[in-house]
């Protein structure tokens, strides 16, 4: 097919000759409204840039009075030039005074014009800015000129993201691109990080706009739509997905948007108007984004997230690029910003560059977090952060008061520097809290333990004081792993967590996969509610051959010494016995090939699901001891997803209704002498362990890095006071008794620091 170059395309080729000219960015920008005036025969084209302060100033004109640029300026949501900035929609106007939203500027001398076309100059679904053509006559303006006024805006979109039209700024106020931006959410795990963003992510950033030879183009983006197809086909017939499940829904829905004719046709025209195959992708994904942005349903909503993804994974195809997280090249300073992900994909990034994570979606019981608080990383949590920042800026996370900063202003970073040097006094004095025993006030010694599951962990334990490790989660070293570890290979690992430990105890949790744990070797089944499936012991069970080659590895690693195993997600006591059986079998086996067999055996069982709560005394007649996961068990008590971040301050486990069922877990330790202990992460805050502690709880594991604030609480903690002050909250009415407030007003008045 032969192009000829008229109306879009041609209006793209001289757009592109000014691009390349060497001229300052006034003259581009006054070139630019020229000619897109005379392209679409309008009289008037005026481009209006958004600064950082909510301002669109009117930056270059043609046809309106000169003197008005840069003094001319409407508010985000003011006027035509502003509502169409703040809904990042067109508007398509015959006549344009009669529009509610219309404000006259009377410097500008427009009130003379009648019709009206204004598009946003988007860049990730954000408005830079807005471009307009107007006319005297009443005209309404067809599609092909919208479609060249959009082309025109990405131009302009991308001459602001290059940073050119800054040295225009004139008002000391920079582009909407640099705009220091606050975001409040919870905060997740503690710290401050100072850094710049890296997407977990990438946007594809295409650069090059300008196609030479459409046919070219044309052919490239049929071949990339072709390979797209393939490899979504390829992901739709492997066995994993065989299964029905949200998974091969939203690969359905992929393949649907793949084969749309309407997505094709509109990249297609923009080829043949002049642009490249990547930024025909781009224009009209950002078209998509922000159709969709203003629909109502949240369905279609979520879909864009899906949508996003497809054409990214296009321009991938187009540029060559291989799929999944970009995790090379980051700085050495990185925070990583997501909108969700796994534990495992945190674990893809060098440990050593990385300085905190911004997370849109997660609460402080995802695995993600569970895992980055592990490994001493702050976590924010900031809704909409995605698409607000771009890889490179700076950003800080303060994960301790759940606060992010994206490119901060200088006073504002210079406050951080010095919060940093703060907090590194404090650890100083965490440090000097070390060795000290960990006895209350009034002399009662609690045990404090540390979690962990990696082997990156282990040196905390010198450097925490911890007794013990409390809960050693198996499953991380499983989730980092490329292949399921063999028997020799896991035998190691626990030899070296128990030499590491010398004396002190250590409890493994059998491996605790499924639920939003995946191993992505192993052929994961979609299921509708991971968090209440085949996870776990559930798991555990059925597929008997991964426990076998465990069990057998843990009791080979502790020959001659203690081991101590603790059973993930039990529901019935029944399944303690099948567990049971599996190891005393496996005992046997090891003993008879002759590695002598640990010194002791202790089998416990996490309680995670409200279901045990009503078989204590039969679970605890068939355990050494008890451990209450309870991130599991009030997800499950307050039907309250952990990793929902709506949820996350909803209900608070400081609770009376909460206490009363973890002190009944107590109260059953006592009667059967068995020990019970807490492994959640409310005993990592110093608040909630001082309630756990009232209600009877005398040995708690935690985050490493909580084992110093929470030990200077207990230090100067009168524990019998406040267990009596507990003891009458849990007895009264608890519609009416906000625990929390009472132990932080007992804190507050006893100086104890939480
Ligand atoms: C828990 O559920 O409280 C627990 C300790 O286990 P995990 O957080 O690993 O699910
Ligand atoms: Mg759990």
């Amino acid at each position: 097919m032969r192009v000829p170059a008229t109306g879009p395309r041609l209006l793209l080729k001289r757009l592109r000759e000014v691009m390349a000219e060497p001229i300052g960015p006034q003259e581009r920008l006054d070139k630019i409204v020229q000619l897109i005036a005379a392209n679409l025969v309008a009289e008037v084209c005026s481009v209006y840039a958004l600064r950082a302060d909510g301002v669109l100033e009117l930056f270059a004109t043609e046809g309106l009075n000169p003197e008005a640029v840069h003094q001319s300026s409407l508010r985000l949501g003011q006027g035509l030039v502003g509502t169409i900035a703040a809904q990042a929609k067109p508007l398509n106007l015959k006549d344009a005074q009669s529009h509610p939203a219309f404000a006259y500027l009377p410097e500008t001398g427009e009130e003379i014009y009648s019709s009206f076309l204004g598009v946003p100059m988007l860049r990730a679904g954000r408005s830079l800015g807005v471009v307009v053509v107007q006319n005297k006559v009443n005209r309404e303006y067809g599609e092909e000129e919208v479609e060249a006024l959009e082309t025109s805006a990405m131009v302009l979109s991308e001459l602001v993201a290059a940073g050119e039209l800054e040295a225009l700024n004139t008002r000391g106020v920079g582009l909407d691109l640099t705009r220091p931006i606050m975001v409040e959410g919870a905060a997740l795990s503690d710290g401050i990080g100072l850094g710049h963003v890296v997407l977990h992510e990438p946007r594809v950033v295409v650069t090059n706009l300008f196609n030479e030879d459409a046919d070219r183009e044309l052919e490239r983006l049929k071949e990339a739509l072709a390979g797209l197809r393939i490899s979504i086909d390829h992901m739709l017939t492997r066995g994993d997905m065989a299964d029905n499940g949200e998974h091969r829904d939203i690969l359905e829905v992929y393949r649907m948007y793949a084969n749309d004719r309407g997505w094709v046709r509109r990249m297609d025209e923009a080829i043949v108007n002049g642009l490249t195959a990547e930024a025909a992708v781009e224009k009209v994904q950002s078209e998509n984004r922000t159709r969709m942005y203003g629909l109502s349903d949240p369905f279609m909503r979520e879909r864009l997230h899906d949508f996003e993804d497809l054409a990214r994974r296009l321009l991938r195809q187009l540029m060559g690029k291989s799929q999944g997280a970009l995790t090379d090249g980051a700085p050495k300073d990185a925070i990583v910003v997501a909108r969700n992900m796994g534990a495992a994909e945190l674990l893809d990034y060098d440990r050593a560059g990385l300085r905190g994570l911004v997370l849109e979606h997660a609460t402080a019981t995802s695995h993600v977090v569970i895992v980055a608080r592990a490994l001493g990383i702050p976590v924010g949590q900031a809704a909409g952060i995605v698409s607000r920042c771009e890889n490179g800026d700076a950003i800080i996370v303060d994960g301790t008061d759940g606060i992010v900063h994206l490119r901060p202003a200088g006073d504002v970073e210079a406050a951080y520097v010095e919060k940093v040097r703060f907090q590194a006094r404090r650890q100083e004095q965490y440090a000097a809290l070390r060795d000290q025993p960990s006895r209350t006030k009034d002399g009662i010694e609690i045990e404090l333990l540390m979690n962990a599951g990696l082997s990156v962990d282990l040196p905390q334990l010198d450097l925490s004081g911890a007794h013990g490790i409390g809960l050693f989660r198996t499953e991380l070293q499983f989730m980092i792993a490329e292949a399921l570890p063999k028997l020799k290979e896991q035998q190691k690992f626990y030899s070296t967590v128990l030499e590491a430990a010398g004396n002190r105890p250590v409890t493994f949790r059998l491996l605790d996969v499924g639920g939003d744990k995946v191993l992505p070797y192993l052929n994961s089944v979609a299921e509708e509610n991971p968090a209440l499936g085949w996870r776990a012991v559930r798991f555990a069970i059925d597929r008997p051959g991964l426990m076998r080659v465990q069990l057998r590895s843990l009791l080979r690693a502790a020959s001659g010494r203690e081991l101590r195993l603790m059973v993930p997600m039990t529901t019935e006591v029944d399944e303690i016995d099948k567990v049971r059986a599996m190891l005393n079998k496996e005992a046997g086996l090891v003993e008879k090939f002759g590695t002598p067999p640990p010194s002791d055996i202790l089998l416990g069982s996490m309680i995670e699901v409200p279901h045990l709560l009503w078989q204590l005394d039969e679970l605890m007649s068939r355990v050494d001891f008890v451990s209450v996961g309870s991130n599991d068990l009030f997800q499950f008590m307050a039907a309250s997803d952990r990793t929902n971040s709506l949820m996350a301050d909803r209900y608070n486990p400081v609770s009376v209704p909460f206490m009363r069922a973890l002190k009944s877990i107590v109260d059953a330790g006592k009667r059967n002498d068995t020990p019970v202990h807490l492994c959640g992460e409310i005993a990592g805050r110093p608040l909630s362990a001082m309630a756990l502690f009232a209600i009877g709880f005398r040995s708690v594991s935690m985050p490493p890095a909580a084992i110093g604030p929470v030990k200077a609480m207990l230090t100067s903690l009168d524990l019998n006071e406040l267990t009596r002050i507990c003891d009458e909250a849990l007895a009264a009415d608890a519609g009416r008794t906000d625990l929390g407030a009472i132990i932080s007003h007992f804190a507050d008045a006893n100086s104890i620091p939480y």
